[in-house]
């Protein structure tokens, strides 16, 4: 009995309250909710002919497009599984994820043709469908399916991990995961019906996908698809489709406000910036808030699908650099190793435990035990501090942290007291060994374009700013940082690069 309240049975539902409204805008090209309807239909009655059923899991891989909404849409029409794929890996990463997953069917963009081809997974697949030959598959589907009936504990997606800090690992949402976190945004921000929300970050990363996509999705708004980022085509987006909303994360963001269209892009129309996903230079929010923009701090992972404490818009202007307090339907700590709660101002490790936390990853019991710490509180790996009015304030990962002459030094700190300097574009700090301290800091650096910076002049500038010990003793000026697909810095292919001399 009940209601199917399962992520399927959504495009039926808005089709039905909201027909003529736009879904989604892609290009040129927009589709109504009543079109995504009839076209996620089309797809579903396709998948369940190439013989996917209920449990089975869909791919998809590719740059954003409308394609990638269809497809797990219609996944979850027919109670499968979806598994978005980051368009940016090899071929060998992506085979892990096929095989991890147990993936049946890929759908894939022209993008990553090669990718595919060299893939050794792709051939034992019951189909794998190219965007080149897709409309001609998906015409010939019924244009009204009905969703399966899934209960809200049964998986929805394997979402895979940044790799930030490792293999990305499959952490699984459930139905019930993902409509916990739209309900934990929603109450953080107004997202309304004629929300046009701008998705700027990549789709298979949790952030554009939970966080922006499906809410907005579920009052009916607008998702403009930005195929890829880039400063100019955002302020484009923005002007000329009156954008209220995004998300993004700190490159982005500084990106925009480093451009030299800043000072003349009509930002009118924006209501909310959320921003989080790494750590975030106070400097960076003041610019914004001085615009008279409502820039807001949210802290989450892909396993908490992703919210996990956030700064609603009236708190922001007081709490700059504070991620917020915790979602509405969650708990979250702040731990000593001995899992007794830290005082005001002491470093901790974060915890979450509610609704919208994963049941573990797929097909990885090893990293679930040890990714709990028991009464179902997951183990974040980042290290806050909570102050007296319960905000938190990300202190970095516990993985990044090195201890200098005994002292314990944040990378993030010190990365954000480094891209105060106005030469700095970009920064990133490792611990590296060190026989007289233990391990000093090493800071690589991005410059501004036609600014020049030398090691010198960079620590007389943070000798103002930071502790003696917390200033790198290294500093390299480098043309760019590894990042991950979802835009985050890659540390461990700098810890790899030799000290000078
Ligand atoms: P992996 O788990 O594979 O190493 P990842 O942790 O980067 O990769 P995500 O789930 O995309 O994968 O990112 C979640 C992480 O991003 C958090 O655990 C935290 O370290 C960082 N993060 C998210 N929001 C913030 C924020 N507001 N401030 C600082 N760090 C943040
Ligand atoms: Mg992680």
């Amino acid at each position: 009995g009940g209601r199917n309240a399962g992520l399927g049975s959504w495009p039926e539902r808005r089709a039905a309250i909201s027909p003529g409204r736009t879904a989604l805008v892609f290009g040129d090209r927009s589709f109504s909710y009543a079109e995504l309807y009839e076209r996620i239909s089309r797809l579903a009655s396709q998948l369940r002919a190439a013989g996917v059923t209920s449990g089975d899991r869909v791919a998809y891989l590719g740059p954003n497009h409308p394609a990638f909404v269809e497809t797990m849409f219609a996944t979850y029409v027919v109670g499968g599984v979806f598994v978005p794929l980051n368009f940016r890996l090899t071929a060998p990463e992506i085979d892990y994820q096929l095989q991890n997953s147990g993936a049946r069917v890929l759908i894939y963009g022209p993008e990553c043709s090669a990718t595919v081809s060299e893939s050794t997974q792709v051939a034992s697949l019951l189909r794998s469908v190219s965007l080149t030959a897709y409309e001609q598959w998906l015409v010939l589907g019924e244009a009204q399916v009905a969703a399966a009936s899934v209960s809200l504990d049964s998986p929805a997606c394997i979402l895979y991990t940044s790799g930030t800090t490792g293999r990305p690992k499959g952490a699984v949402l459930t139905h019930g995961n993902v409509i916990w976190n739209c309900y934990n945004l929603l109450v953080g921000v107004d997202v309304a019906g004629d929300e046009v929300t701008l998705i700027s970050a990549p789709l298979f990363h949790v952030a554009a996908l939970n966080q922006c996509l499906l809410p907005t999705f579920l009052k009916g708004g607008s998702s403009v698809i930005m195929p890829s980022w880039g400063t100019d085509e955002c302020f484009d987006m923005i002007a000329r489709h009156r954008v209220t909303w995004m998300f993004g994360v700190t490159t982005m963001y500084a990106g925009l406000a480093q451009s030299p269209l800043w000072d003349s892009a009509d930002l009118s129309s924006v209501r909310n910036l959320i921003v989080g996903g790494a750590s975030i230079p106070p400097e960076l929010i003041r610019t914004y808030l001085s615009r008279g923009l409502t820039f807001c701090q949210g802290y989450g992972m892909t396993e908490t699908a992703p919210g996990a404490t956030f700064l609603e818009a009236p708190e922001s202007a007081d709490h700059v650099g504070s991620a917020g307090v915790p979602v509405f339907f969650a708990d979250v700590r702040c731990v000593r190793p001995d899992l007794t709660p830290t005082e005001p101002g002491e470093p901790g490790e974060i915890q979450v435990r509610g609704p919208n936390v994963t049941p573990g990853y797929w097909a990885n019991p090893v990293a679930t035990d040890q990714s709990f710490a028991g009464d179902g509180w997951f183990r974040t790996g980042d290290i806050a501090v909570v102050d007296d009015g319960g905000h938190y304030r990300i202190v970095d990962r516990l993985k990044d942290m090195f201890v200098s002459g005994g002292e314990n030094v944040y990378p993030a700190e010190v990365e954000s007291a480094i891209f105060e300097h106005p030469a700095v574009a970009e920064a990133a700090v490792i611990g590296v060994p060190d026989e007289k301290w233990g391990e000093v800091g090493r800071a690589f650096v991005v410059l501004v374009p036609s600014q020049s910076l030398t090691a010198e002049e960079l620590r007389t500038f943070l000798a103002g700013r930071l502790g003696r010990y917390k200033i790198p003793k290294y500093v390299d000026v480098v043309g760019d940082l590894p990042r991950t697909g979802s835009n985050k810095v890659r540390k461990a292919p700098l810890r790899e690069i030799p000290l000078p001399g």
